[in-house]
């Protein structure tokens, strides 16, 4: 029989069975050491992928020379230098939050861990003051609910995650193959209609991740989020990991558990039909994260998420390794039906009610998800002064002000305005959602951000507002900007047009979240930047001609059929290809199949 290892395998397998050895005289027990022990959750994982026949990633083999949270002196090395890192050190120093976004924008991306979203008014002041001292004087809230500060110089890093640090914020793991910012209910303990307050499972999530080394041993990216039932949906069913709060039939609120979300990749996370009380939520967390670890792909990064463990293991075996870590019986299979969700899809922007009598919360609208310095100094200040010191940043890219007395509402609004921001919006404002596009990301193909502030304007000039519409922008595959969940999602591409290879993007219809969880599909392909607008309005106003009462842009785009659809598509493409227009643009197919340009590493 053939050896199943190559002489590299064997090199390490031999080193790691070394390893073993060690551990036992040490410990003095005999026993060996589990995968979760300090060194061996991640050789062990990789042993394991070696012995299915994958070979193994330059990303794994970096992570195997050095553990990357060992790696800070290197980082601050290069700080002391005010070098850049090159190579696999780009990708090791995004363990510490550090994003080298050259040559998009010069210098560094921090990205920070802001369990839930949740934010003080003097932690907000600090990042200001870091902002404008350390960064490029601003701020962006991601979809993930978290902030990120650019433009940081590379002598600046080492003193920026100190300034963070000395905040309470931790940048550990904000990126690479390490769990991502936790996203939950941004109403958390606040919310009228809320089953349970998520916040203190966010943080406790976020502790255990940052307290166990082994969580830091991912094949990739990792998403988690908690759903305690409340009016704003955090998307929860995009993640690899959503915990949703239900009303059990005893009266009891537990945990339904989703599993295997990534909507770049075409797929919603498949409900496991099973829920957990609240008490068991972190281990049965960490035991999905253990399983992952294990066997999730170290030879493609392409295939190395939660989605492709559960294809290829299936979803019942999947289970059974996530029961056999929590060593405990799961209960399987005896859900009620899950809860309809409640959300309102306009609770993120606006002045609303709290569960506390005589208590509001305020959402504020930020164009692009941008805050500068003064702005987010000034936001402390208001909740500080007005409220309990407490906001919230949203997935939808905009940030919350929680516990306004209604005394203070009109004060608090003059403050708002003062700073050029409002808890008013339209409709095209309060939904769009554009990732960082090509102003700061060197995988875009597009200026989302530019073309979202563009498209909100025109749209509110010459669009009469059809009610709540997402439009989400994201600049590549890596779907940042979540399009296929959007009522509307646009795609950034390149677009050949004549002699020019110009910006522009694949349009995508029919997504939703929530209660209307659906993937989009692509629609028309190939549009360009300069026709952007002008091929939104055509959308909207020919979709909503055929509303009927009250109906929203998704509703209609649900009931309407494939005719329809077809002479709605035919509308697109004919403006699209009008004389003086693109004509070159190739015509697609309604509801065609994602092109393998989807699928990124
Ligand atoms: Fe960058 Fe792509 Fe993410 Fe946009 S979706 S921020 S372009 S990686």
């Amino acid at each position: 029989m053939n050896d199943p290892f190559t002489p590299e395998q064997v090199r390490y397998l031999e080193g790691l069975t070394a390893g073993i050895k060690l551990a036992r005289q040490q410990a003095g027990t005999g026993a060996p050491p589990s995968s979760s022990s300090s060194a061996g959750a991640l050789q062990v994982a990789q042993l394991a992928a070696s012995a299915r026949g994958e070979t193994l990633t330059s990303e794994e083999l970096l992570k195997r020379e050095r553990h990357p949270l060992d790696r800070f002196d290197e980082l601050a090395g290069r700080a002391h230098r005010g070098e850049m890192p090159k190579g696999g050190d780009v990708f090791m120093t995004k363990y510490f939050g550090l994003f080298n976004t050259l040559p998009a924008q010069d210098g560094f991306m921090c990205r920070m861990r802001l369990p839930g979203g949740f934010i003080s008014a003097s932690q907000l002041t600090g990042v200001a003051d870091v902002a404008e001292q350390l960064a490029g004087g601003y701020a962006h809230v991601t979809t993930r609910a978290n902030l990120q500060l650019r433009q940081i110089a590379a002598e600046q890093t080492v003193k920026l995650l100190e300034a963070l640090d000395q905040l309470h914020i931790s940048t550990q793991g904000s990126g690479a193959d390490n769990v991502r910012n936790i996203t939950a209910s941004p109403l958390s303990g606040i919310d009228r209609l809320e089953l349970i307050d998520v916040r203190p499972l966010c943080k406790a999530m976020d502790f255990r991740i940052r307290s166990t080394r082994d969580l830091y041993a991912l094949p990739r990216k990792f998403n988690i989020a908690f759903d305690g039932g409340g009016a704003i949906s955090c998307v929860s069913e995009t993640n690899d990991l959503a915990f949703l709060a239900e009303r059990s039939d005893e009266g009891t609120v537990r945990f339904r558990v989703l599993l295997g979300g990534i909507t770049g990749h075409g797929d919603l996370a498949s409900d496991t039909q099973i829920t957990i009380p609240p008490d068991q939520v972190i281990d049965l967390a960490v035991s999905v994260l253990n399983v992952f670890i294990r066997h999730g792909h170290r030879g493609d990064r392409k295939q190395a998420r939660l989605k492709y463990v559960i294809e290829r293991m299936g979803l019942s075996a999947v289970i059974d390794a996530i029961e056999e870590d929590f060593n405990r019986p799961i209960q399987r299979g005896t859900c009620s039906p899950a809860t309809v969700r409640r959300t309102n899809r306009t609770a993120h922007i606006g002045v609303h009610p709290q569960q506390q009598a005589g208590l509001n919360y305020a959402g504020v609208c930020l164009s692009g998800g941008q805050m500068t310095a003064q702005q987010m100094r000034g936001l402390a200040e208001l909740a500080h002064r007005f409220g309990s010191g407490s906001l919230a940043l949203t997935v939808w890219q905009n940030i919350i002000v929680r516990d306004l007395p209604d005394a203070a509402l009109p004060a608090f609004q003059a403050g708002l305005t003062a700073l050029g921001l409002a808890t008013t919006a339209s409709s095209f404002a309060a939904g769009m959602v554009a990732c960082t596009g090509n102003q700061g990301c060197r995988f875009a193909n597009a200026d989302t951000k530019a073309h979202a502030a563009s498209l909100t304007s025109f749209l509110e000039k010459n669009v009469a507002d059809p009610g709540m519409l997402n439009i989400h922008l994201t600049g590549c595959p890596n779907s940042c900007a979540q399009h296929r969940i959007g009522d509307i999602g646009l795609l950034g591409t390149r677009v050949i047009v004549g002699d020019d290879d110009i910006e522009g993007y694949h349009l995508f219809l029919g997504g939703g979240y929530g209660s209307f969880a659906r993937i989009g599909e692509s629609f028309v392909e190939d549009i360009p930047a300069s026709a952007l607008n002008s091929t939104i309005q055509a959308l909207i106003e020919t979709v909503m001609a055929h509303a009927r009462r009250d109906e929203t842009f998704a509703a209609v785009v649900a009931r309407l059929d494939v005719r329809h659809l077809m002479d709605i598509k035919s509308t697109l493409i004919r403006r699209l290809s009008a004389p003086g227009r693109n004509t070159n643009v190739s015509a697609p197919t309604v509801f065609a199949e994602p092109s393998s340009a989807e699928i990124y590493s």
